[in-house]
Protein backbone atom coordinates (compact mmCIF):
# COMPACT_ATOMS: atom_id res chain seq x y z
CA UNK A 1 0.00 0.00 0.00
CA UNK A 2 1.41 3.20 -0.85
CA UNK A 3 2.20 5.38 2.11
CA UNK A 4 -0.35 8.53 3.46
CA UNK A 5 1.45 11.04 2.10
CA UNK A 6 1.56 9.30 -1.62
CA UNK A 7 -1.96 9.55 -1.48
CA UNK A 8 -4.61 12.49 -2.65
CA UNK A 9 -7.47 13.82 -0.69
CA UNK A 10 -9.79 11.87 -2.13
CA UNK A 11 -7.94 7.66 -1.75
CA UNK A 12 -7.34 8.96 1.58
CA UNK A 13 -11.25 10.31 2.65
CA UNK A 14 -12.16 6.53 0.35
CA UNK A 15 -9.67 4.69 2.44
CA UNK A 16 -11.52 6.17 5.82
CA UNK A 17 -15.08 5.89 4.31
CA UNK A 18 -14.53 2.32 3.58
CA UNK A 19 -12.65 1.92 7.24
CA UNK A 20 -9.90 0.71 5.38
CA UNK A 21 -7.94 3.04 8.20
CA UNK A 22 -8.63 4.90 10.69
CA UNK A 23 -7.45 8.87 10.94
CA UNK A 24 -5.12 7.54 13.91
CA UNK A 25 -3.59 5.53 11.69
CA UNK A 26 -3.13 8.14 9.25
CA UNK A 27 -1.69 10.22 12.11
CA UNK A 28 0.34 7.69 13.41
CA UNK A 29 1.65 6.36 10.03
CA UNK A 30 2.55 10.00 8.79
CA UNK A 31 4.58 10.63 11.55
CA UNK A 32 6.69 7.61 11.62
CA UNK A 33 7.07 8.04 7.68
CA UNK A 34 8.73 10.97 8.53
CA UNK A 35 10.85 9.60 11.55
CA UNK A 36 12.01 7.19 8.88
CA UNK A 37 12.88 9.62 6.12
CA UNK A 38 12.64 13.33 7.02
CA UNK A 39 16.86 12.92 8.44
CA UNK A 40 17.85 13.25 4.94
CA UNK A 41 15.37 15.57 3.96
CA UNK A 42 15.03 18.31 6.83
CA UNK A 43 12.17 19.57 5.53
CA UNK A 44 10.04 19.35 9.45
CA UNK A 45 11.59 21.60 11.69
CA UNK A 46 9.15 20.50 14.87
CA UNK A 47 6.00 18.16 14.56
CA UNK A 48 2.55 18.08 16.45
CA UNK A 49 2.11 14.86 17.05
CA UNK A 50 -0.57 15.42 20.03
CA UNK A 51 -2.64 18.13 18.03
CA UNK A 52 -2.47 15.84 15.31
CA UNK A 53 -3.70 12.86 17.47
CA UNK A 54 -6.50 15.32 18.77
CA UNK A 55 -7.50 16.03 15.63
CA UNK A 56 -7.68 12.19 14.57
CA UNK A 57 -9.96 11.30 17.86
CA UNK A 58 -12.38 14.17 16.47
CA UNK A 59 -12.79 12.51 12.37
CA UNK A 60 -12.60 9.26 14.31
CA UNK A 61 -15.86 9.88 15.71
CA UNK A 62 -17.29 11.50 13.01
CA UNK A 63 -16.74 8.48 10.94
CA UNK A 64 -18.61 6.58 13.54
CA UNK A 65 -21.36 8.53 13.20
CA UNK A 66 -21.33 8.46 9.44
CA UNK A 67 -20.21 12.19 9.07
CA UNK A 68 -17.29 12.45 7.31
CA UNK A 69 -18.85 14.24 4.30
CA UNK A 70 -19.58 16.94 6.70
CA UNK A 71 -15.89 17.24 8.64
CA UNK A 72 -14.69 19.09 5.42
CA UNK A 73 -12.48 19.28 2.35
CA UNK A 74 -9.02 18.25 4.26
CA UNK A 75 -11.21 15.70 7.00
CA UNK A 76 -8.63 12.86 8.27
CA UNK A 77 -5.49 15.05 5.51
CA UNK A 78 -2.43 15.20 7.18
CA UNK A 79 -0.87 18.91 6.47
CA UNK A 80 2.10 20.60 7.10
CA UNK A 81 2.43 24.41 8.04
CA UNK A 82 5.71 26.74 6.25
CA UNK A 83 7.03 28.05 10.23
CA UNK A 84 6.06 31.36 9.49
CA UNK A 85 2.83 30.38 10.07
CA UNK A 86 1.05 31.04 13.89
CA UNK A 87 -0.19 27.24 15.18
CA UNK A 88 -1.07 27.71 18.93
CA UNK A 89 1.62 25.84 21.32
CA UNK A 90 3.89 25.61 18.59
CA UNK A 91 7.46 27.48 17.59
CA UNK A 92 7.06 29.51 14.91
CA UNK A 93 10.45 30.63 14.36
CA UNK A 94 10.47 32.11 10.46
CA UNK A 95 13.88 29.49 10.45
CA UNK A 96 15.72 32.48 12.63
CA UNK A 97 17.71 32.68 15.90
CA UNK A 98 15.33 35.51 16.42
CA UNK A 99 12.33 33.47 16.72
CA UNK A 100 13.85 30.09 18.09
CA UNK A 101 12.38 30.72 21.16
CA UNK A 102 9.12 31.81 20.10
CA UNK A 103 5.62 29.83 20.85
CA UNK A 104 2.57 31.06 19.20
CA UNK A 105 0.00 32.50 21.71
CA UNK A 106 -2.91 32.31 19.17
CA UNK A 107 -3.10 30.14 15.45
CA UNK A 108 -3.19 31.88 12.07
CA UNK A 109 -6.25 32.23 10.15
CA UNK A 110 -5.18 30.17 7.06
CA UNK A 111 -4.00 27.36 9.59
CA UNK A 112 -7.57 27.55 11.12
CA UNK A 113 -9.34 26.79 7.99
CA UNK A 114 -7.36 23.65 7.50
CA UNK A 115 -8.40 22.35 10.61
CA UNK A 116 -11.51 23.86 10.76
CA UNK A 117 -11.66 21.70 7.43
CA UNK A 118 -10.86 18.58 8.90
CA UNK A 119 -7.32 18.70 8.31
CA UNK A 120 -4.39 16.72 10.68
CA UNK A 121 -1.93 19.22 11.92
CA UNK A 122 1.47 17.41 11.38
CA UNK A 123 4.46 20.28 12.47
CA UNK A 124 6.11 23.04 10.86
CA UNK A 125 8.44 23.37 8.11
CA UNK A 126 11.72 24.72 7.17
CA UNK A 127 12.18 28.14 5.25
CA UNK A 128 14.55 30.80 4.43
CA UNK A 129 15.00 33.14 7.27
CA UNK A 130 11.80 35.37 7.66
CA UNK A 131 11.08 34.15 3.55
CA UNK A 132 14.38 36.22 2.08
CA UNK A 133 15.30 33.49 -0.16
CA UNK A 134 15.13 31.17 -3.35
CA UNK A 135 16.65 28.11 -1.95
CA UNK A 136 16.14 27.55 1.93
CA UNK A 137 20.02 27.62 2.62
CA UNK A 138 19.51 31.05 4.62
CA UNK A 139 17.96 29.01 7.33
CA UNK A 140 19.24 29.25 10.51
CA UNK A 141 18.56 25.46 11.34
CA UNK A 142 20.24 24.16 8.23
CA UNK A 143 19.39 23.77 4.63
CA UNK A 144 16.40 21.45 3.63
CA UNK A 145 17.12 18.81 0.43
CA UNK A 146 15.95 18.64 -2.75
CA UNK A 147 14.17 15.07 -2.57
CA UNK A 148 14.60 14.57 -6.59
CA UNK A 149 18.51 15.05 -5.96
CA UNK A 150 19.68 15.50 -2.21
CA UNK A 151 22.43 17.44 -3.73
CA UNK A 152 20.52 20.05 -4.56
CA UNK A 153 18.41 22.87 -2.87
CA UNK A 154 14.47 22.22 -2.96
CA UNK A 155 13.56 26.17 -3.93
CA UNK A 156 12.65 28.57 -1.51
CA UNK A 157 11.66 30.43 0.45
CA UNK A 158 8.95 27.27 1.21
CA UNK A 159 11.64 24.93 0.58
CA UNK A 160 11.07 22.67 3.52
CA UNK A 161 6.66 22.79 2.61
CA UNK A 162 7.82 21.92 -0.77
CA UNK A 163 10.18 19.03 -0.12
CA UNK A 164 7.84 17.61 2.24
CA UNK A 165 5.46 17.23 -0.23
CA UNK A 166 7.94 15.75 -3.09
CA UNK A 167 9.45 13.37 -0.60
CA UNK A 168 6.05 11.82 0.16
CA UNK A 169 5.71 12.76 3.60
CA UNK A 170 2.27 14.73 3.47
CA UNK A 171 -0.14 14.98 0.75
CA UNK A 172 -0.61 18.64 1.36
CA UNK A 173 1.54 22.14 2.85
CA UNK A 174 0.90 25.50 3.24
CA UNK A 175 3.53 27.96 1.65
CA UNK A 176 3.85 31.65 1.66
CA UNK A 177 5.14 33.42 -1.81
CA UNK A 178 6.04 37.06 -1.76
CA UNK A 179 7.85 37.58 -4.67
CA UNK A 180 8.04 33.51 -5.86
CA UNK A 181 8.36 31.70 -2.93
CA UNK A 182 5.37 29.05 -3.78
CA UNK A 183 6.16 28.53 -7.05
CA UNK A 184 9.67 28.11 -7.38
CA UNK A 185 10.12 25.57 -4.77
CA UNK A 186 7.27 23.99 -6.67
CA UNK A 187 8.92 24.29 -9.82
CA UNK A 188 12.12 23.01 -8.24
CA UNK A 189 10.65 19.47 -6.89
CA UNK A 190 7.94 18.54 -9.50
CA UNK A 191 4.94 19.58 -7.65
CA UNK A 192 1.72 21.71 -8.07
CA UNK A 193 1.99 25.06 -6.05
CA UNK A 194 -0.56 27.74 -5.93
CA UNK A 195 -0.04 31.33 -5.33
CA UNK A 196 -3.57 32.43 -5.19
CA UNK A 197 -4.86 36.32 -6.20
CA UNK A 198 -4.02 38.69 -3.30
CA UNK A 199 -6.85 39.11 -0.85
CA UNK A 200 -7.95 35.25 -1.30
CA UNK A 201 -6.54 33.99 1.85
CA UNK A 202 -6.00 35.53 4.48
CA UNK A 203 -2.43 36.58 5.99
CA UNK A 204 -3.78 37.13 9.48
CA UNK A 205 -1.32 35.05 11.85
CA UNK A 206 1.48 34.63 9.03
CA UNK A 207 4.44 36.50 9.72
CA UNK A 208 4.69 39.58 7.49
CA UNK A 209 7.54 40.04 5.07
CA UNK A 210 5.54 42.43 2.45
CA UNK A 211 2.65 42.95 3.62
CA UNK A 212 1.27 44.02 0.32
CA UNK A 213 2.72 40.96 -1.82
CA UNK A 214 2.72 37.82 0.57
CA UNK A 215 0.01 35.25 -0.15
CA UNK A 216 -0.32 31.87 1.06
CA UNK A 217 -0.94 28.88 -0.96
CA UNK A 218 -0.96 25.24 -1.09
CA UNK A 219 1.59 22.98 -2.44
CA UNK A 220 0.00 19.05 -3.59
CA UNK A 221 0.66 16.49 -6.27
CA UNK A 222 -2.42 16.65 -7.80
CA UNK A 223 -4.72 19.73 -9.22
CA UNK A 224 -7.67 18.46 -7.28
CA UNK A 225 -5.82 18.66 -3.85
CA UNK A 226 -4.50 22.08 -5.05
CA UNK A 227 -8.41 23.25 -5.49
CA UNK A 228 -9.37 21.27 -2.45
CA UNK A 229 -7.24 22.82 -0.10
CA UNK A 230 -8.02 26.74 -1.32
CA UNK A 231 -11.97 25.49 -0.66
CA UNK A 232 -10.51 25.12 2.88
CA UNK A 233 -8.03 28.63 2.68
CA UNK A 234 -10.03 31.01 0.87
CA UNK A 235 -12.38 33.50 2.08
CA UNK A 236 -12.88 36.79 4.07
CA UNK A 237 -11.28 37.11 7.20
CA UNK A 238 -12.26 39.99 9.74
CA UNK A 239 -8.64 39.90 11.48
CA UNK A 240 -7.49 40.56 7.90
CA UNK A 241 -8.74 43.95 6.29
CA UNK A 242 -7.66 42.96 3.09
CA UNK A 243 -9.07 39.28 3.00
CA UNK A 244 -11.69 38.99 0.23
CA UNK A 245 -15.23 37.30 0.67
CA UNK A 246 -15.04 34.09 -2.17
CA UNK A 247 -17.68 31.52 -2.99
CA UNK A 248 -16.27 30.00 -5.06
CA UNK A 249 -15.85 26.21 -5.60
CA UNK A 250 -12.29 26.01 -6.62
CA UNK A 251 -13.09 22.07 -7.66
CA UNK A 252 -16.26 23.52 -10.28
CA UNK A 253 -14.70 23.52 -13.19
CA UNK A 254 -11.38 21.05 -13.19
CA UNK A 255 -12.61 18.81 -15.30
CA UNK A 256 -14.07 21.56 -18.53
CA UNK A 257 -11.05 21.21 -20.59
CA UNK A 258 -9.46 23.90 -22.16
CA UNK A 259 -11.23 23.85 -25.70
CA UNK A 260 -11.73 27.62 -26.48
CA UNK A 261 -9.83 29.26 -24.05
CA UNK A 262 -7.25 31.66 -25.16
CA UNK A 263 -3.99 31.09 -23.57
CA UNK A 264 -1.42 33.99 -23.41
CA UNK A 265 2.34 33.41 -24.14
CA UNK A 266 4.59 36.25 -23.64
CA UNK A 267 7.74 36.33 -26.73
CA UNK A 268 10.12 38.52 -24.34
CA UNK A 269 9.67 35.58 -21.49
CA UNK A 270 10.65 33.06 -23.65
CA UNK A 271 13.65 35.02 -24.78
CA UNK A 272 14.98 36.23 -21.41
CA UNK A 273 18.65 35.69 -20.59
CA UNK A 274 19.49 32.89 -18.24
CA UNK A 275 16.54 31.11 -19.39
CA UNK A 276 18.09 27.45 -19.67
CA UNK A 277 17.41 25.92 -23.20
CA UNK A 278 15.66 22.85 -21.17
CA UNK A 279 13.12 25.04 -19.54
CA UNK A 280 12.62 27.04 -22.40
CA UNK A 281 11.82 23.72 -24.31
CA UNK A 282 9.18 22.34 -21.69
CA UNK A 283 7.40 25.61 -21.60
CA UNK A 284 7.21 25.94 -25.48
CA UNK A 285 5.84 21.87 -25.59
CA UNK A 286 3.53 22.63 -22.82
CA UNK A 287 2.15 25.73 -24.66
CA UNK A 288 1.83 23.17 -27.74
CA UNK A 289 -0.06 20.78 -25.89
CA UNK A 290 -2.50 23.07 -24.51
CA UNK A 291 -3.07 24.34 -28.35
CA UNK A 292 -3.80 20.30 -29.00
CA UNK A 293 -5.90 20.46 -26.41
CA UNK A 294 -7.95 23.10 -28.35
CA UNK A 295 -7.06 26.47 -26.75
CA UNK A 296 -5.99 29.17 -28.75
CA UNK A 297 -2.54 30.63 -27.73
CA UNK A 298 -2.21 34.09 -28.45
CA UNK A 299 1.01 36.34 -28.21
CA UNK A 300 0.84 38.89 -24.91
CA UNK A 301 3.05 42.09 -24.44
CA UNK A 302 3.86 42.87 -20.72
CA UNK A 303 5.95 45.94 -21.87
CA UNK A 304 6.93 47.03 -17.97
CA UNK A 305 7.82 43.02 -16.58
CA UNK A 306 11.34 43.84 -16.85
CA UNK A 307 11.03 46.06 -14.45
CA UNK A 308 9.64 44.26 -11.65
CA UNK A 309 12.53 42.69 -10.48
CA UNK A 310 13.93 46.27 -9.78
CA UNK A 311 10.65 47.70 -8.41
CA UNK A 312 10.26 44.27 -6.17
CA UNK A 313 13.90 44.79 -4.63
CA UNK A 314 12.74 48.43 -3.46
CA UNK A 315 9.61 47.36 -2.46
CA UNK A 316 9.93 44.07 -0.68
CA UNK A 317 13.04 45.26 1.49
CA UNK A 318 10.96 48.89 2.22
CA UNK A 319 8.27 46.36 3.65
CA UNK A 320 10.36 44.10 5.22
CA UNK A 321 12.50 46.75 7.29
CA UNK A 322 8.95 48.42 8.98
CA UNK A 323 7.54 44.43 9.30
CA UNK A 324 10.77 42.94 11.54
CA UNK A 325 11.72 46.56 13.31
CA UNK A 326 8.84 44.40 16.41
CA UNK A 327 11.67 42.14 16.35
CA UNK A 328 13.45 44.37 18.70
CA UNK A 329 14.90 42.03 21.86
CA UNK A 330 12.22 44.08 23.92
CA UNK A 331 8.34 43.19 22.41
CA UNK A 332 9.71 40.33 19.88
CA UNK A 333 12.64 38.35 19.62
CA UNK A 334 15.52 37.02 21.01
CA UNK A 335 17.82 39.70 23.52
CA UNK A 336 21.28 39.58 24.13
CA UNK A 337 21.41 39.76 28.04
CA UNK A 338 23.77 41.93 30.10
CA UNK A 339 23.39 45.28 28.27
CA UNK A 340 23.42 48.62 30.19
CA UNK A 341 21.52 50.61 27.71
CA UNK A 342 18.81 50.07 25.67
CA UNK A 343 20.87 51.06 22.19
CA UNK A 344 23.34 48.30 22.63
CA UNK A 345 21.19 45.58 23.44
CA UNK A 346 19.07 46.30 20.31
CA UNK A 347 21.99 46.31 18.30
CA UNK A 348 23.76 43.35 19.77
CA UNK A 349 20.04 41.26 19.96
CA UNK A 350 19.47 42.02 16.17
CA UNK A 351 22.52 41.85 15.08
CA UNK A 352 22.94 38.17 16.48
CA UNK A 353 19.24 37.21 16.00
CA UNK A 354 19.05 38.00 12.17
CA UNK A 355 21.33 36.18 9.96
CA UNK A 356 23.51 37.81 6.63
CA UNK A 357 20.44 38.11 4.06
CA UNK A 358 17.80 39.15 6.67
CA UNK A 359 20.08 42.00 7.56
CA UNK A 360 20.75 43.33 4.18
CA UNK A 361 17.04 43.63 3.58
CA UNK A 362 16.53 45.15 6.20
CA UNK A 363 19.67 47.87 5.91
CA UNK A 364 18.72 48.46 1.84
CA UNK A 365 14.63 49.22 3.19
CA UNK A 366 16.35 51.05 5.96
CA UNK A 367 18.28 53.26 3.53
CA UNK A 368 15.45 53.30 0.67
CA UNK A 369 12.82 54.92 3.19
CA UNK A 370 15.15 57.68 4.26
CA UNK A 371 14.66 61.02 3.70
CA UNK A 372 15.59 62.41 0.33
CA UNK A 373 16.37 58.70 -0.97
CA UNK A 374 12.45 57.96 -0.65
CA UNK A 375 11.80 59.97 -3.81
CA UNK A 376 14.41 58.62 -5.90
CA UNK A 377 13.18 54.84 -5.12
CA UNK A 378 9.98 53.82 -3.28
CA UNK A 379 8.07 56.66 -5.13
CA UNK A 380 9.16 55.45 -8.70
CA UNK A 381 8.46 51.76 -7.56
CA UNK A 382 5.17 52.47 -6.96
CA UNK A 383 4.43 54.27 -10.16
CA UNK A 384 5.96 50.77 -11.88
CA UNK A 385 3.81 48.90 -10.15
CA UNK A 386 0.90 50.56 -11.09
CA UNK A 387 2.24 50.12 -14.54
CA UNK A 388 2.91 46.52 -14.10
CA UNK A 389 -0.78 45.95 -12.96
CA UNK A 390 -2.34 48.04 -16.19
CA UNK A 391 -0.06 45.37 -18.17
CA UNK A 392 -1.74 42.33 -17.23
CA UNK A 393 -5.01 43.94 -17.16
CA UNK A 394 -4.48 45.37 -20.28
CA UNK A 395 -3.35 41.32 -21.38
CA UNK A 396 -6.11 39.64 -19.79
CA UNK A 397 -8.49 41.67 -22.18
CA UNK A 398 -7.30 39.22 -25.12
CA UNK A 399 -6.57 36.26 -22.98
CA UNK A 400 -7.86 34.23 -19.93
CA UNK A 401 -5.06 32.33 -18.74
CA UNK A 402 -1.11 33.28 -19.39
CA UNK A 403 1.33 30.69 -19.62
CA UNK A 404 5.27 31.29 -18.79
CA UNK A 405 8.28 29.45 -17.50
CA UNK A 406 8.34 29.76 -13.37
CA UNK A 407 11.66 29.56 -12.83
CA UNK A 408 14.80 30.33 -15.46
CA UNK A 409 16.34 26.81 -14.51
CA UNK A 410 15.98 23.52 -12.55
CA UNK A 411 17.14 22.75 -8.89
CA UNK A 412 20.80 24.13 -8.12
CA UNK A 413 23.01 22.65 -5.88
CA UNK A 414 23.98 23.82 -2.39
CA UNK A 415 26.24 26.62 -2.73
CA UNK A 416 26.09 27.01 -6.36
CA UNK A 417 24.62 30.80 -6.45
CA UNK A 418 26.98 32.88 -3.75
CA UNK A 419 26.18 36.16 -4.89
CA UNK A 420 22.75 37.87 -3.50
CA UNK A 421 21.60 39.08 -6.84
CA UNK A 422 22.31 36.43 -8.98
CA UNK A 423 19.86 34.64 -6.14
CA UNK A 424 17.04 36.93 -6.63
CA UNK A 425 17.33 36.47 -10.31
CA UNK A 426 15.66 33.19 -9.39
CA UNK A 427 11.82 34.67 -9.31
CA UNK A 428 12.20 36.42 -12.73
CA UNK A 429 9.03 35.13 -14.18
CA UNK A 430 7.59 34.94 -11.00
CA UNK A 431 7.58 38.30 -9.00
CA UNK A 432 5.65 40.45 -11.51
CA UNK A 433 2.76 38.61 -10.29
CA UNK A 434 3.08 39.37 -6.67
CA UNK A 435 3.42 42.91 -7.89
CA UNK A 436 0.44 42.90 -9.59
CA UNK A 437 -1.56 41.36 -7.16
CA UNK A 438 -2.97 38.27 -9.49
CA UNK A 439 -3.12 34.39 -8.82
CA UNK A 440 -0.15 32.21 -10.09
CA UNK A 441 0.56 28.85 -10.11
CA UNK A 442 3.21 25.93 -11.24
CA UNK A 443 2.45 23.09 -12.43
CA UNK A 444 4.80 20.24 -13.28
CA UNK A 445 5.71 19.20 -16.49
CA UNK A 446 7.88 16.37 -16.25
CA UNK A 447 11.97 16.32 -16.15
CA UNK A 448 14.19 18.37 -18.29
CA UNK A 449 16.06 17.24 -21.21
CA UNK A 450 19.91 18.12 -19.58
CA UNK A 451 19.49 17.81 -15.87
CA UNK A 452 16.45 15.30 -15.69
CA UNK A 453 14.75 17.47 -12.74
CA UNK A 454 11.57 18.60 -12.97
CA UNK A 455 10.20 21.71 -14.50
CA UNK A 456 7.18 23.75 -13.58
CA UNK A 457 5.54 25.84 -16.29
CA UNK A 458 3.49 28.83 -14.87
CA UNK A 459 0.17 29.66 -15.15
CA UNK A 460 -1.37 33.10 -14.11
CA UNK A 461 -5.09 34.28 -14.26
CA UNK A 462 -6.68 37.38 -13.70
CA UNK A 463 -7.23 38.49 -10.13
CA UNK A 464 -9.49 36.27 -8.48
CA UNK A 465 -9.77 34.18 -11.52
CA UNK A 466 -7.67 31.86 -10.13
CA UNK A 467 -10.53 29.18 -11.30
CA UNK A 468 -8.94 29.71 -14.71
CA UNK A 469 -5.17 28.76 -13.75
CA UNK A 470 -6.35 25.47 -12.34
CA UNK A 471 -8.79 24.36 -14.92
CA UNK A 472 -6.07 24.61 -17.43
CA UNK A 473 -3.44 23.09 -14.94
CA UNK A 474 -6.18 20.05 -14.94
CA UNK A 475 -5.71 19.98 -18.54
CA UNK A 476 -2.15 20.08 -18.79
CA UNK A 477 -2.27 16.90 -15.89
CA UNK A 478 -3.77 14.50 -18.49
CA UNK A 479 -1.15 14.92 -20.57
CA UNK A 480 1.85 15.21 -18.00
CA UNK A 481 0.03 12.98 -15.22
CA UNK A 482 -0.07 13.19 -12.00
CA UNK A 483 3.21 14.86 -9.90
CA UNK A 484 4.93 11.97 -8.40
CA UNK A 485 7.18 11.34 -5.45
CA UNK A 486 10.59 11.70 -6.25
CA UNK A 487 12.02 8.41 -6.90
CA UNK A 488 14.61 7.88 -4.22
CA UNK A 489 11.49 8.28 -1.72
CA UNK A 490 8.66 6.67 -3.76
CA UNK A 491 6.82 3.37 -1.91
CA UNK A 492 7.81 4.55 1.15
CA UNK A 493 11.63 4.82 0.68
CA UNK A 494 13.66 6.47 2.44
CA UNK A 495 16.25 7.89 -0.14
CA UNK A 496 19.45 6.73 1.12
N1 LIG B 1 13.11 34.91 -3.47
C1 LIG B 1 12.40 36.14 -3.25
C2 LIG B 1 13.08 36.91 -2.14
O1 LIG B 1 14.09 36.48 -1.72
C3 LIG B 1 10.98 35.86 -2.90
C4 LIG B 1 10.78 35.35 -1.54
C5 LIG B 1 9.37 35.05 -1.20
O2 LIG B 1 8.52 34.94 -2.08
N2 LIG B 1 9.10 34.98 0.09
O3 LIG B 1 12.63 37.92 -1.72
Amino acid sequence: MATFGEMSIREIQRGLAAKEFSAADVARGTFERIAAADETVHSFLETTETLALDAAARIDAAIAEGRLAEMGPLAGVPVGYKDNMNLTGTHTTCSSNMLKNYVSPYTATCVENTLRAGALPIGKLNMDEFAFGSSTETSAFGPTRNPWDLERVPGGSSGGSAAAVAAGLVPVTLGSDTGGSIRQPGSFCGLVAVKPTYGVVSRYGVVAFGSSLDQVGPFTRTVEDAALALNALAGRDELDCTSQPCDVDFTANLAEGVAGMKIGIVPAFMEAQGLTAEVKAKVAEAADQLRKLGAELVEVELPHAQAAMSAYYVLGPCEAFSNLARFDSVRYGYCDPGHKDLGSQYEASRHEGFGPEARRRIMLGSYLLSAGVYDKYYYPAQQVRTLITQDYTSAYEQVDCILTPVAPRTAFKFGEIGDPTEMYLSDMFTISINIAGNGGMSVPVGLGADTNLPVGVQLIAPAFKDKNMLRVAAALETVYGVAPVAPAFADGKVGA
